[in-house]
């Protein structure tokens, strides 16, 4: 059985497996790591690990900077963990590597949750790339799985592609609007609705009225035009207050009737496959893009066809030899 650093793909294995967070911690540190070695012990521990893991609601929480994301996370992930919940915080932030940090590591921003018995906060992995990070993510999500984890919050820093990859890695995707700077329709992208499982106002300190409301009955009206993902399903656009604790219990409501419904029409198996597969040709693709663009022969082919001297089918087709013929 295959070894690294003094730990074995069985020790990593019988650590998740015995819902130990110490445990547990090391092995998403084994995961998050690029160095070779790791990379093969960690896929065997996976491995091992799959028939363990599938059996937690994963919810993708996204929305810009200061919308309240982290102050959500942290009324409703207390919430969940005293309703008897066992309960994962990952994150998706491939910025993280360029600001020598994640925004989730610091304790100051979900003290209370980093606080609780039993409760997992993880910062998000540095990898570089968008795929990189969310790859690492994925199969941190699984391992927690494996150790009993029954919810795992996955939050997703930064507007564009981390939202993309964590729609396409959860079972419920929650997309968060606030009405700060007023309360138009933002410019949320309709690509990024199309995805959302609910929509939640954030900051309706004053309920049903203000603000928020209207944003709220604003973003109503939007969903509506929207074609359903979910048969059966029409997302929900809610109005939320963390400081207030209003609508946080219908918020988790929405998320488990949804889950219910998924699971009943069989939907939650074909969701998670479908986002595996996915997952599996965006990586070939990215891969297949990198390797192409910093070969060197390639690039001579390319200043070939921008000089009109080979058409770009017949480079193309070279590109594929030379990448099929190369094996590192
Ligand atoms: P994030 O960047 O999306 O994680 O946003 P934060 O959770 O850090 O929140 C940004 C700001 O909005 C902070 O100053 C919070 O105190 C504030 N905030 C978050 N939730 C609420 C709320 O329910 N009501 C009000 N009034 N402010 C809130």
């Amino acid at each position: 059985m295959s070894q690294s650093g003094g730990s074995t793909a069985e020790g990593h294995i019988k650590g998740v497996l015995s819902n130990d967070l110490r445990s547990l911690s090391k092995t998403m540190t084994l995961v998050e790591s690029s160095r070779p070695a790791d990379r093969k012990l960690a896929e065997a521990v996976l491995t091992g690990l799959l028939p363990h893991a599938g059996k937690s609601i994963r919810v993708g929480i996204s929305g810009p900077p200061g919308v309240g994301k982290s102050t959500l996370i942290e009324v409703l992930g207390t919430r969940l963990h005293a309703a008897g919940k066992q309960l994962a915080v990952l994150a998706v932030d491939p910025s993280s590597a360029l600001r020598g940090g994640s925004i989730l590591g610091d304790k100051s921003r979900m003290g209370k949750l980093c606080e609780l018995p039993d409760v997992m906060v993880r910062p998000s992995p540095s990898g570089g790339s968008v795929g990189g990070v969310a790859s690492r993510t994925r199969e941190t999500i699984l391992l927690c799985e494996a150790a009993g984890h029954d919810v795992v919050l996955v939050e997703s820093i930064g507007v564009g592609q981390a939202e993309y990859a964590v729609a396409g890695m959860v079972d419920f995707f929650l997309l968060l609007v606030s009405p700060d700077g007023g309360d138009e329709l933002q410019s949320i992208k309709r690509g990024i609705l199309e995805l959302a499982d609910a929509v939640a106002v954030t900051k309706a300190d004053s309920g049903t009225s203000g603000p928020a409301a209207r944003l709220r009955e604003s973003y109503r009206s939007a969903l509506r035009l929207l074609h359903p993902a979910v048969p059966g399903w029409d997302p929900p656009a809610l109005a939320i207050s963390a400081h207030q604790d209003i609508g946080i219990e219908a918020l988790w409501e929405t998320v488990e009737r949804h889950h219910a419904l998924l699971r009943d029409s069989g939907g939650l198996d074909k969701r998670r496959t479908a986002q595996a597969t996915t997952w599996m040709w965006r990586l070939v693709e990215e891969d297949l893009r990198v390797r192409s663009r910093s070969h060197p022969e390639v690039q001579q082919l390319e200043q070939q066809v921008a000089a009109q001297a080979l058409t770009p089918i017949a480079a193309a087709q070279r590109v594929m030899k030379l990448l099929m013929n190369d094996d590192s």
